[in-house]
C-alpha cells in the first residue's frame, strides 16, 4: 500500500516525514477546486491572487495533516513507543508506530491527540478569521458576506473549517480511525480484553466502510446525502474512502489476532532446526540442482567453511542469467550475513513476524551467540497460526490514519 513510492522531505523530532506520490493528486484536486470556487465567489479578484490563495491554503492543509500526525507521534513517543516515520498520502497521513500501545490509557491519549490538535487548530483559525472581520451584521445576504472577505480571512476560514472536519471525521468510532481507537481503549479498560475490544471496534469500522460505499454509490446515481451532497466525483470519493476503511479495519483485526496468538511464544518452538545449507564456494548451478530442486525451501544459509557467510534465496537465483549459473559462485549472489535480518531462539515470535513483514523476507536465520541454530520460515509461522487461531495473515506495525 505504502511502499517504495514515497519521497522523504525532512525529519522532525527524530521522525522521518515522507510524501507518497498519491498525495500530489489530493494537492492538485484541492488547489483546483478552491481556485475554481474563488472564481465564482470573488470574481473581481485577480486570477493570480485567487490561485495564490488556493496554493497557500493547500499547503496549510498539508501542514495541518502533518500537525495531526505529529500530535499522535509525540504522544506515542512520550509513552515510550518510538515512531519511525509519518507519510502523507491519498487519504491524509499515517504514522508508522513500531508497536501497539501497551495499555488502554496510552492508547486513549495517543488516539485522541490527533483530533484534539485538528480541532484546536480549527478553532484558533476560525476565531482569528472572525477577529479580522469587518462588522458583518449590517450585511443581510450571505453571498455578500462571502464577497466581502479579505484574502487572509478566506485562507483562515477555509483551513480552519477543514481542520474541524478532519478532527470530527477522525473521531468516527470505527477502528483504525482515531475514534475507533478511542472506543477500543475504553472497551479495553472496561473489559480487560484487547482482542474482544478490537473485534468490536473493527466491526464498527467495517460497518462504517460499507455505509460510506453505499452512500458514495447512491451519490453517483444522483441521490443527495446530507452533508456530502451528490454527484459523480464526490460519490466516487466517498465510496473509495469507505472501501479503504473497510479493508483497513479487517486487516487491523487480523494483525491484533496474529500478535495475540504469537505473544509469549518463543521462536525456537516454531523454527526449523537443521535447515539445509549451501556453500559460499559452490556454483549457482550446483545450488539449483543439488539443493533447490526437490525441496520446498526458498532460502538457504550460506557457509564459508564453518562460518555463516550469508543467505541465498530463490530470488537471488532468478536474478542471475541462466547461462551464468555454472560460472557464478553462491557468494556472489547471496546477501552477506551483516546485511541479513536475523532472529534469536528466545525472541518473541510476534516480534519475529513483524521483522519478516517489515523486511519483506520469507525466512529469518535464527542465530544464538553467532551460531546458526535454525531458520524461521514465514510459512511455518502461518501454519502455527492456522493451528492455534481463527485466521492467518501477515502484517506488521500499526498505523493511525
Ligand atoms: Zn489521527
Amino acid at each position: 500500500m505504502l511502499r517504495g513510492q514515497s519521497l522523504r522531505i525532512g525529519r522532525l523530532f527524530g521522525i522521518d516525514i515522507l510524501i507518497d506520490w498519491t498525495w500530489l493528486i489530493i494537492f492538485a484536486l484541492i488547489t483546483y477546486s478552491l481556485g475554481a470556487s474563488l472564481g465564482v465567489f470573488q470574481p473581481e479578484w485577480d486570477p493570480e491572487l485567487r490561485w495564490a490563495i488556493a496554493v497557500i491554503s493547500s499547503l496549510l492543509f498539508f501542514a495541518s495533516v502533518l500537525a495531526h500526525e505529529l500530535a499522535h507521534s509525540l504522544m506515542s513517543q512520550a509513552h515510550g513507543t518510538p515512531v519511525d516515520s509519518i507519510t502523507l498520502f491519498l487519504f491524509g497521513g499515517v504514522a508508522k508506530i513500531r508497536e501497539e500501545p501497551d495499555s488502554a490509557r496510552s492508547e486513549f491519549l495517543m488516539a485522541i491527540a490527533g483530533p484534539a490538535m485538528s480541532i484546536l487548530i480549527g478553532v484558533v483559525l476560525l476565531v482569528f478569521a472572525g477577529a479580522l472581520g469587518r462588522p458583518l451584521a449590517a450585511v443581510s445576504d450571505p453571498a455578500d458576506v462571502i464577497s466581502q472577505l479579505s484574502a487572509t480571512q478566506v485562507v483562515a476560514l477555509w483551513v480552519g473549517s477543514i481542520n474541524i472536519v478532519l478532527g470530527l471525521f477522525n473521531m468516527l468510532p470505527g477502528f483504525p480511525l482515531d475514534g475507533g481507537r478511542v472506543l477500543r481503549s475504553i472497551l479495553w479498560a472496561i473489559t480487560d480484553d484487547l482482542r474482544g475490544s478490537t473485534r468490536w471496534a473493527t466491526r464498527i469500522g467495517q460497518g462504517l466502510g460499507w455505509l460510506m460505499m453505499a452512500g458514495g454509490v447512491s451519490m453517483v446515481f444522483g441521490v443527495t446525502i446530507p452533508f456530502f451532497g451528490t454527484g459523480l466525483v464526490g460519490g466516487l470519493w466517498l465510496a473509495f474512502i469507505g472501501w479503504y476503511l473497510n479493508n483497513a479495519s479487517a486487516q487491523s483485526y487480523q494483525q491484533v489476532v496474529v500478535q495475540d496468538i504469537l505473544k509469549g511464544i518463543r521462536v525456537e518452538r516454531i523454527m526449523r532446526k537443521d535447515p539445509p545449507t549451501a556453500s559460499a564456494w559452490e556454483s549457482v548451478e550446483t545450488l539449483v540442482y543439488d539443493r533447490i530442486m526437490g525441496t520446498d525451501d526458498h532460502s538457504f544459509p550460506v557457509f564459508d567453511h564453518d562460518e555463516l557467510a550469508g543467505m541465498v534465496t530463490l530470488s537471488d537465483v532468478r536474478a542471475t542469467p541462466r547461462e551464468q549459473w555454472p560460472i557464478t559462485k553462491v557468494r556472489d549472489i547471496m546477501t552477506p550475513y551483516g546485511d541479513c535480518t536475523v532472529t534469536a531462539s528466545h525472541e518473541d515470535a510476534a516480534q519475529a513476524m513483524s521483522k519478516l513483514a517489515t523486511c519483506d523476507v520469507r525466512e529469518l536465520p535464527v542465530i544464538d551467540d553467532g551460531v546458526l541454530i535454525g531458520v524461521l520460515r514465514r510459512r511455518d509461522l502461518i501454519q502455527w497460526l492456522r493451528l492455534h487461531g481463527e485466521t492467518a495473515g501477515g502484517g506488521s506495525g500499526s498505523g493511525s490514519v
